[in-house]
C-alpha cells in the first residue's frame, strides 16, 4: 500500500490560510494536526485559550441580530447555495476529511452527502417548522394564542473527530437557519474540514463573523465555550458528555448531548441472510467501526446462526483495508494510537476470557500505522469489556439466541440506547420488535443509512447515549426560545367587579365543565 503524498494533497498554504481564520486574541501555541494515514503532519492550528472563546462569542453575538432580522427565506437560500458549493467542492472536501480522519473515501463521501441533504432539508422545511403557530386558546373565541420561535442567540458546538464534516456542520445548519450565530470547537484531530466548510458557508452568504471557530483542547476551550453560550450542542463520549452537562447545569445553559452507543442487531431465522450479512458487515465496519451508530453486538436466531456466521466472516474478509485517497478501499484507518489501544485491549481481554476470533484481531502496520483488521468474535462472555463497553473500532461480537424475548432482553442489557437493527422477512414483526428495543432509533431490514437519511425524523439516544435530538423539527426547534403571545378579543380574563368572588368561582367552574365537554366533541382537541 503506497502512502498518500500528503504534502502535495494538502499544501501548507491551505493549512496556513485555514488556521489564520481561527479567532485568537494573541499568539498561541500550535496544535499540530497529523494524518492517520502516515502520521505525517498536515499543519497546525492555534491552541486557543479561554480568552479566545470569549472573543469569538462576543464577535458572533455582534453579527447575530442583523442575521436574525433577515427573512428566514433569505437564510434558507444561503443554505441552498452552501449545499451547491459543497457539491462543487466535493473532491477537495473528501481529501481533507480523509487526510484528517483517516477514513475510506466512501465513508468520507457519506459525510459530504449528509451535509448537502441536511442543508436542503432545513432550507425547505425550516420556514414551516419555525412559522408562528396558532394554538388552541384557553378560552375559545375570546382568546387568540400564537407560538413564536426566536433564536436563542449564540449556539456553541463541540464536536468529535469521527465525522468531522457532518457533525461540525450539519448540526450547525439548523441553528443558523433559526437566526443564531455559532461558535464551533472541532476535535483536536480534525479542525481543517470544519474551517474549510465555514469558508464555504461565508462564500454562500453567511455574514463574516457569524460563525466562529475556536480550535484547541477540550478542557480549556470546550469548558469555556459551554459556560459562554446560549445553547450547547455536544457530540462525543458519554464521559465527556457528563462533564459538559455539569458545566452547563452550573451556568443554566440548555444542551443537547449526542453520546456513545453499544448498538445491537437482531437477525431472525426468516430474514434474507444475504441482505442481513451485507447490511451488518457495512453497519459494523463503516468508518472502521468508529461510528456511534455502528453495530458492536449481533444476535442471530440459532437455526441460521452457523450459516450467518460463515457468510458474515467471508464478507468481512472480502473488505479491502487501505489508507489512501482512492475509492479502492472499504475500511480505512483508526484515528489515533489511543483508539487502537482500546481496540487491542478489548480483543485481548475477550481472548483471555475464551472468545474465538474468526477473522481479524491484528494491527496492520503494513497498510497504515493505525490500521486494524475488521474483527469478528464469538463465545464472548457477558463480563468481557467488549461485551459491555463501547469499543468504537472494527470489532463485532456475534452470538446465537433461541428465544426472541431473551434476545430483546440481551439487546437492552446495556446502559446505552442509541441505535439498533432488526432483520426479518415479517416487517410487521420487525416493527413490533423494534418498539421493544430501548434505543432512540431502530432500523428494520437496514443497518443505519435509511434512518440517518430520514432527516424528517428525529435521531438521538436514550440512557447513556444522550439527551435531545438532531434532525426533524426537534433539530431546529431546540435552537429557539418559544414565545407565546395571547391576545384577548373582548374582555380581560379577570374577575368581574360586579360579581362576588364565590359567584365568579361558580361561573368559572361552570365554564371549565362546558369547555371540557366541548373539547371532547372537537376532533382537533381529541387529536
Ligand atoms: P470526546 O468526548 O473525547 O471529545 C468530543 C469533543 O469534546 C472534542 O472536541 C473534545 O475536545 C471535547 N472535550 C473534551 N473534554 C471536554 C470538556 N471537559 N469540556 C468540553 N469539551 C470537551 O469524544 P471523541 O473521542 O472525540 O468521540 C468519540 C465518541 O463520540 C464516541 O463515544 C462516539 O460514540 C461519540 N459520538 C456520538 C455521536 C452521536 O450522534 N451520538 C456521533 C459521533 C460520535
Amino acid at each position: 500500500m503506497s502512502a498518500p503524498n500528503v504534502s502535495s494533497t494538502f499544501p501548507d498554504a491551505i493549512g496556513d490560510r485555514l488556521a489564520g481564520s481561527v479567532t485568537t486574541v494573541g499568539d498561541r501555541d500550535p496544535l499540530w494536526v497529523r494524518t492517520p494515514f502516515t502520521k505525517d503532519t498536515l499543519g497546525a492550528v492555534p491552541a486557543c485559550q479561554p480568552a479566545d472563546v470569549d472573543e469569538a462569542v462576543a464577535n458572533a453575538r455582534d453579527v447575530q441580530a442583523s442575521w436574525a432580522d433577515r427573512p428566514i427565506e433569505d437564510r434558507a437560500a444561503v443554505l441552498q447555495r452552501f449545499a451547491d458549493s459543497v457539491l462543487a467542492n466535493r473532491s477537495e472536501l473528501l481529501d481533507i476529511v480523509q487526510l484528517e480522519a483517516g477514513k475510506s473515501r466512501f465513508d468520507a463521501h457519506v459525510e459530504v452527502l449528509d451535509v448537502v441533504l441536511t442543508a436542503d432539508y432545513y432550507a425547505r422545511t425550516g420556514p414551516t417548522h419555525l412559522a408562528p403557530t396558532r394554538k388552541s386558546a384557553g378560552v375559545p373565541l375570546l382568546t387568540k394564542a400564537v407560538e413564536h420561535y426566536d433564536p436563542v442567540g449564540v449556539v456553541g458546538l463541540i464536536e468529535p473527530w469521527n465525522y468531522p464534516l457532518t457533525l461540525a456542520i450539519s448540526d450547525m445548519l439548523p441553528a443558523l437557519l433559526a437566526g443564531n450565530a455559532a461558535v464551533l470547537k472541532p476535535a483536536e484531530a480534525t479542525p481543517f474540514c470544519a474551517l474549510r466548510a465555514v469558508e464555504l458557508l461565508e462564500e454562500a452568504g453567511v455574514p463574516e463573523g457569524l460563525v466562529q471557530v475556536v480550535t484547541g483542547y477540550g478542557d480549556t476551550v470546550g469548558e469555556r465555550l459551554v459556560a459562554s453560550v446560549d445553547f450547547l450542542t455536544f457530540t462525543g463520549s458519554t464521559a465527556t458528555g457528563r462533564a459538559v452537562a455539569a458545566t452547563a447545569g452550573e451556568h443554566l445553559v440548555d444542551t443537547s448531548l449526542e453520546l456513545g452507543g453499544k448498538n445491537p442487531a437482531l437477525v431472525f431465522a426468516d430474514a434474507d441472510l444475504g441482505d442481513a450479512v451485507r447490511g451488518l458487515v457495512h453497519g459494523s465496519f463503516a468508518n472502521a467501526g468508529q461510528l456511534c451508530i455502528a453495530f458492536e453486538r449481533i444476535f442471530v436466531e440459532r437455526s441460521v446462526y452457523d450459516e450467518f456466521l460463515t457468510r458474515f466472516v467471508d464478507a468481512t474478509e472480502s473488505l479491502a483495508l487501505g489508507a489512501d485517497l482512492s475509492f479502492d478501499y472499504d475500511v480505512g484507518s483508526l484515528i489515533a494510537e489511543h483508539q487502537l489501544e482500546t481496540v487491542e485491549t478489548h480483543v485481548a481481554d475477550a481472548r483471555e476470557r475464551g472468545a474465538t476470533v474468526h477473522t481479524g484481531g491484528r494491527r496492520r502496520a503494513d497498510v497504515g500505522p493505525l490500521c486494524y483488521e475488521p474483527t469478528v468474535l464469538t463465545d464472548v462472555p457477558d463480563d468481557a469489556s467488549v461485551a459491555r463497553e463501547e469499543t468504537f473500532g472494527p470489532v463485532v461480537t456475534i452470538a446465537p439466541f433461541d428465544d426472541p424475548d431473551a434476545a430483546v432482553e440481551r439487546a437492552n442489557a446495556t446502559d446505552y440506547g442509541l441505535h439498533a437493527s432488526v432483520w426479518t422477512d415479517d416487517r410487521a414483526r420487525g416493527e413490533a420488535v423494534a418498539r421493544r428495543i430501548e434505543a432512540g432509533s431502530v432500523s428494520v431490514n437496514d443497518a443505519y443509512l435509511s434512518m440517518w437519511a430520514s432527516t424528517d425524523a428525529p435521531m438521538g439516544g436514550v440512557g447513556d447515549s444522550g439527551i435531545g435530538r438532531r434532525h426533524a423539527r426537534h433539530g431546529i426547534e431546540k435552537y429557539t426560545h418559544a414565545q407565546t403571545v395571547t391576545t384577548q378579543r373582548v374582555h380581560p380574563l379577570v374577575p368581574v367587579d360586579a360579581l362576588p368572588n364565590d359567584v365568579a368561582a361558580a361561573a368559572a367552574t361552570w365554564g371549565v365543565r362546558a369547555l371540557r365537554r366541548l373539547r371532547r366533541l372537537d376532533p382537533f382537541e381529541r387529536g
